[in-house]
């Protein structure tokens, strides 16, 4: 890019804008907001990745309320600007940014899934210049025609490879046939641009766009330092977290768990501990779900117990600590939750529980970040479970998908052979009972967490 803005005042913003970005203290763009404000004031259609916590909020939020505050309404009654997000906590976040960027210059409305459908119709009613939304509830105004998009002068999706791995791709569809006109500008954002489905989506939606890819996803995050430890089973990773939350230093942390049962569990658990602990997960109404994140920014609990629904969108800077007690399911996911610390040039610290069920996923973060991870020990918690070898396809027998055991390399420490009552492949192994035989620790299947 041959332009280099130095300050946010370079790029010719309205000064209404500027004098909000002063107000917040912030003055200098970021590499995304450098890169990308310039394409979308151009008028361009932008596919941009970039890595959480890097601004990217700013970066279309700027150059789209330019563009409303310098061009006229294409209509009166239609929404100008559309942003969609994935998760409801996203959805806010862009909604409070938004807010504070032009105050009551323009009419924005806030349409969550989970809200009570009869006040955003009043919402709707008022005309909204500017709308953020959730995509279910948005398609679902579309089909009670509470909206028309037919005037829509930018449709901008935050987390767009997010929105496609929850299953939205028609809902995407459906907005943008009802808002499929030659001047609308669309802005796609994604952590990742190898995501297949974003650009397919992005061939669909976006018309000659340009693309800007600011540290894609896997780049190392130099302000999160990264640790992985093995955990064999359950009450093994419970000790370990104990261990954690005792030794770590750090105001909050969060704490990542597989599905909404176990955030429950290992929750009430720490509040036995008389740790200040919140469990926040999506059976949970939206009105119970903001009170805990309201009371959570405002430091009224230490830890946050929560699946990945709360691993977007939140942006707390207080929070110094991530620990995954489970590993996420996509790698992407991964880098989500530790941007979860390390927020705006802050330090912080993200560790990683790895039991035989994590392995598979283990294996994908690694692949993703393009390094070899080593594990830590904590002294006197060291387990049994050394990881996993993967299955030769010429060796496995049918019926048996478990890897063979991980012997552990030279010089790594001892590795012990399964014990071998237990399945071929396990050491160790959560749910199943812990190494030494005593009785099963029961797990609540569950679904994982969706929005
Ligand atoms: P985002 O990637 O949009 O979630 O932003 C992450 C954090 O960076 C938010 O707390 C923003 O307020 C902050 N931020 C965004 N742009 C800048 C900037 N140019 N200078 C300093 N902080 C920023």
């Amino acid at each position: 890019m041959a332009q280099h803005n130095d300050t946010f005042r370079d790029f010719g913003l309205d000064i209404r804008l500027i004098r909000a970005l002063d107000h917040q203290g912030l003055e200098h763009p970021t590499d995304i907001q450098q890169e990308a404000m310039p394409v979308v004031m151009a008028g361009f259609d932008l596919l941009a990745s970039s890595k959480t916590g890097s601004g990217k909020t700013l970066a279309y939020l700027l150059p789209a309320l330019q563009r409303l505050m310098k061009s006229r309404a294409l209509s009166k009654r239609d929404p100008r600007a559309l942003i969609l997000a994935p998760t409801r906590e996203l959805a806010r976040q862009v909604y409070v940014q938004l807010r504070s960027l032009c105050g009551s210059h323009f009419n924005i409305a806030l349409l969550l899934g989970g809200e009570n459908f009869n006040d955003q119709l009043k919402a709707l009613r008022r005309q909204p210049d500017v709308i953020v939304a959730t995509p279910g509830r948005l398609a679902n105004h579309l089909n009670a025609r509470s909206l028309m998009l037919n005037g829509l002068e930018l449709l901008i999706l935050d987390e767009a490879d997010r929105m496609l791995d929850l299953g939205f791709a028609p809902e995407l569809e459906r907005i943008h046939q009802a808002a499929d006109h030659r001047r609308r500008q669309t802005l796609m954002f994604s952590a990742t641009l190898d995501h297949a489905e974003t650009n397919a989506m992005a061939a669909k939606l976006l018309n000659a766009p340009k693309r800007v890819a600011i540290g894609e996803a896997h780049a190392e995050h130099k302000d999160i330092e990264q640790r992985f430890m093995l955990g064999d089973h359950l009450d093994h990773k419970q000790a370990l977290l104990d261990h954690l939350l005792a030794n770590e230093t750090y105001q909050q942390a969060i704490i990542f768990t597989a599905t909404r049962a176990d955030t429950e569990r290992l929750a009430e658990r720490l509040q036995q501990q008389e740790l200040a602990t919140a469990a926040l997960h999506g059976d949970m109404s939206q009105a119970e779900r903001n009170r805990i994140m309201d009371a959570f920014a405002k430091g009224q609990y230490k830890l946050l117990i929560t699946t990945d629904v709360a691993s977007r969108g939140l942006d707390l800077l207080q929070v110094s600590l991530v620990i995954n007690f489970d590993m996420p399911k996509q790698p992407e996911e991964y880098v989500h939750r530790i941007g979860r610390t390390g927020r705006a040039g802050a330090s912080g610290v993200a560790i990683s529980l790895v039991g035989p069920r994590d392995w598979d996923a283990f294996k994908r973060v690694e692949a993703f970040l393009q390094r070899n991870i080593s594990f830590s020990y904590i002294e006197g918690l060291q387990g049994k479970f050394k990881g996993l070898r993967p299955v030769r396809k010429a060796q496995s027998k049918p019926g048996n998908k478990t890897p063979a055991p991980y012997k552990g390399k030279k010089g790594k420490g001892p590795a012990k052979p399964a014990t071998p009552k237990r399945p071929a492949g396990f050491i160790g192994g959560e749910g199943l009972g812990s190494a030494d035989g005593t009785a099963p620790l029961k797990r609540k299947k569950a679904k994982p967490e969706q929005e």
